[in-house]
């Protein structure tokens, strides 16, 4: 096994910025083939890259995490993804049922530390289950949401997955992501019709008003202490130099370099 830094991704992220969006994701087939899966939450940009991938016909599956209490329209949107694009979805889900859950823990939404466990244990671990099956994910975050996704890079390791995070549209603009939307046939989630710029659980996300942050209808009623679940790593404030272990070739493919001996 090899190490592979956040670091060591430095030069390849500052090239990657003159790459298109459906080339990092040839890149990502050419690189991980069967060891890397989109995840989307099937809001409108998670839409535009599945429609890549379809377009691209690179044959890599979609992982969808359910938490139970999903609105019906973004079930729908993962349905019509899955049927009209001709890609795998697959679904993932938490151990327990909010019911269950509820009985076991209360109603942990309703808290800041309640929400963090929440959404760890209906978000990150029904991902965390499948980390044996991948060494990269294609996420869908842009740098114009905002936020700490302001900077968020193109290419990062996520440690807890112990994979690379690739993401194809951090440096697409809304109105290169709304050209694209109104060029090609995107299934979009119609919760964005109705003022719901991000979509997340039903128990946790509200409409937003005119002039109000992109992210102001998620967990606003905990107030601006909860803007992320944490199922994107560079969500979260680290200041630590994360880095994965993956197979030496598969690094030296990530970097395009060859490694000549082993100490
Ligand atoms: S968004 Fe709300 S309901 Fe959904 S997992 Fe997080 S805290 Fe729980």
């Amino acid at each position: 096994m090899a190490r592979l830094s956040q670091a060591k991704l430095a030069n390849l992220n500052k090239t990657f910025e003159e790459r298109t969006p459906e080339e990092l994701l040839r890149w990502a087939h050419e690189i991980f083939g069967d060891r890397v899966a989109a995840i989307s939450a099937m809001q409108k940009s998670g839409s535009v890259v599945c429609h890549m991938l379809s377009r691209l016909r690179l044959n890599i599956p979609v992982l969808f995490v359910d938490t139970g209490v999903m609105f019906e329209e973004t079930l729908q949107t993962r349905d019509r993804i899955r049927d009209e694009y001709g890609l795998a979805v697959r679904t993932l889900k938490p151990a327990l049922s909010m019911q269950q859950q509820t009985a076991e823990h209360g109603i942990l939404y309703l808290s800041v530390e309640g929400q963090q466990q929440c959404c760890h244990m209906r978000k990150v671990e029904p991902l965390l289950a499948v980390k044996d099956d991948v060494d990269a994910l294609i996420g869908s975050l842009r740098r114009a949401d905002g936020g700490p996704r302001s900077d968020c890079p193109i290419l990062a390791v996520d440690p807890e997955m112990n994979a690379v995070r690739i993401n194809p549209l951090a440096n697409v603009t809304d109105e290169q992501l709304a050209a694209y939307v109104s060029e090609q046939p995107i299934v979009v989630n119609p919760l964005h019709e109705q003022g719901y710029s991000t979509i997340g659980c039903n128990r946790c996300t509200t409409p937003v008003m005119p002039g109000e942050p992109k992210r102001a209808g998620r967990w606003r009623h905990l107030g601006p202490w909860s803007q992320y679940c944490g199922i994107n790593p560079t969500d979260l404030d680290d200041d630590t130099s994360p880095a994965i272990d993956l197979p030496q070739d598969l690094v030296d493919r990530i970097l395009g370099q060859k490694t000549d001996f082993m100490i």
